[in-house]
């Protein structure tokens, strides 16, 4: 009984987390690799989310985003994604010291419910979020590798930054280099995030 009590809410929690995922607009693939969840399965989930009417939502096909230097490219790109990495160190889906070439893969159930905190923290903080929840999953991803992004302390003020990993010059937030990212669009061809349905 007790076996099948903790399969059953283990399912449960996967379902949930699939559902959370759909909302954000994730990939299939991506549901798939962060839940476990068959293909099959997380269509049903689709039917069904549609069915109980969220028919607003966008379904992507094709591959996420893979470009790192996406984070980058803007003074507020890299200043939400410090924001959005430094959430993610908090609920445990980082660590701090990243680089875990070799380790345990990134993607689990248990990791995807502390993701999708982080993610929704970020769009509540953030009054028109540049990273959308596939660029997330891209930004923890290149993170973990940590070969074109790491985490560093600005040299200024302590403040966690996402930096190039093979960047020379020492870190410097936005404020203490007297930037304003508000002025910088978040990138012109980059997909913003939207707002959840
Ligand atoms: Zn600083």
């Amino acid at each position: 009984m007790r076996i099948s009590d903790d399969r059953y809410n283990r399912d449960r929690q996967r379902l949930d987390i699939a559902m959370h995922f759909i909302r954000h607009e994730a990939r299939t693939h991506t549901i798939r690799q962060w839940t476990g969840l068959t293909d099959d399965r997380i269509r049903k989930l689709y039917r069904s989310y549609l069915q109980d009417g969220g028919f607003r939502l966008a379904r992507h096909r094709g591959k996420s985003p893979q470009q790192a230097a996406f984070f980058l490219r803007s003074v507020r790109l890299r200043h939400e994604a410090g924001a959005l990495a430094g959430l993610c160190c908090l609920v445990g889906v980082l660590e701090r010291h990243q680089g875990r070439a070799g380790s345990a893969p990134l993607a689990c159930v248990t990791r995807a419910a502390a993701l999708c905190q982080a993610y929704d923290v970020y769009r509540a903080i953030v009054a028109a979020p540049g990273i959308s929840f596939e660029h997330a999953v891209l930004l923890v991803n290149a993170l973990a590798r940590g070969s074109e992004l790491a985490l560093d302390d600005c040299h200024g003020c302590g403040a966690l930054l996402v930096v190039d990993s093979l960047a020379l010059r020492p870190a410097r937030c936005v404020l203490c280099t007297g930037e304003d990212p508000r002025r910088v669009p978040a990138c012109n061809n980059a997909h913003s995030a939207r707002p959840a349905p």
